[in-house]
């Protein structure tokens, strides 16, 4: 069976206990309004367009026979709406200037690279994290890639934003070791405003994995103008408050890496966000600490 992969990421230590292999799947199912991994949104290959390296070899031109790059006065230009996602260009291109987002793999190929690092997840209680964009976008792909670390021993975790109907993340949960929950806004308003949807659904979800009995995890990305205040924090804080095998609740600082993203993609930035100091994020946390118990930052 194949998926559409956009990395695989070895040696990660921050999705997760341990050492940890981490595959993002493409394919997402909000539209956070500040997004810092843009090119995992649209459930299709993509090219990353960085002008300011390319060396005008004009191998792109070759290759490609939708027509999509060409000279334009002596300049190479790009007609995005041409192409076709073959993907042909960006392993064409030595500069960087093309960047493949998306690649389809099989189970196996994705299992190699996990099982290449399988002794030091023995070593360091690690695993395979699978993430995305939205990892259950692509379910039945998902399943098997659990079931193929199940088989092989290998701890899992999945990292989720919860927007999909409950039984798709139900039926995995014997193959998953841990859940990483990210639960972004309480106000329903503010919700539909910068995720697209109203968010019911992805409280819900959460509703029943707390009840499920599954370590879990939950994380919020903390965007300043948006969701930085102590009513919301307090909010995210108190609804998880009683679930029994909850590890720990995290607060993750919102960073600028997407806004470059969004231009190599041909995306326009809706909206500027700021960053929390690292003060008001500790303060925030001291507001969860009233209902949780472990909140990071500590
Ligand atoms: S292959 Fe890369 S470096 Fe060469 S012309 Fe195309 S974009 Fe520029
Ligand atoms: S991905 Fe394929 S169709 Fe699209 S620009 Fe590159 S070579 Fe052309």
């Amino acid at each position: 069976m194949k998926g559409l992969v956009l990395n695989i990421q070895r040696f990660s230590t921050h999705d997760g206990p341990g050492v940890r292999t981490t595959v993002f799947l493409k394919g997402c199912t909000n539209s956070c309004a500040w997004c810092h991994n843009p090119e995992s949104i649209r459930p299709r290959p993509e090219v990353q367009i960085y002008p300011e390296r390319c060396l005008g070899c004009g191998r792109c031109i070759e290759v490609c026979q939708a027509g999509a790059h060409q000279l334009v006065e002596g300049a190479k230009g790009y007609h995005r709406e041409r192409c076709q996602h073959c993907g042909r260009c960006a392993e064409e291109c030595f500069s960087g200037a093309l960047v493949a987002a998306g690649r389809s793999l099989e189970v196996e190929e994705v299992m190699a690279q996990i099982l290449e690092d399988a002794p030091y997840y023995r070593h360091s209680q690690g695993g395979a994290t699978f993430s995305g964009g939205e990892p259950l976008m692509q379910q039945e792909f998902l399943r098997e890639l659990l079931r193929a670390c199940r088989d092989q021993g290998i701890h899992t975790a999945v990292e989720t934003a919860g927007n999909y109907p409950w039984p798709f993340l139900a039926e995995l949960l014997p193959s998953i070791d841990l859940v990483m929950y990210d639960l972004k806004i309480a106000d329903p308003g503010k919700h539909r405003r910068y995720i697209g949807n109203d968010g019911e659904r992805i409280r819900a979800n959460l509703q029943l994995l707390g009840a499920a009995g599954k370590p879990l995890i939950v994380r919020t990305p903390v965007i300043g103008g948006v969701n930085d205040t102590p009513e919301e924090i307090g909010s995210i804080a108190r609804f998880i408050a009683d679930f029994p095998e909850l590890l720990y609740y995290e607060l993750l600082p919102y960073h600028t890496l997407g806004q470059a993203k969004l231009q190599s993609l041909g995306l326009e930035e809706e909206e500027r966000f700021t960053t929390p100091s690292k003060e008001h994020l500790h303060e925030l946390a001291e507001v969860a600490r009233q209902f949780v118990g472990q909140v990071r930052p500590n």
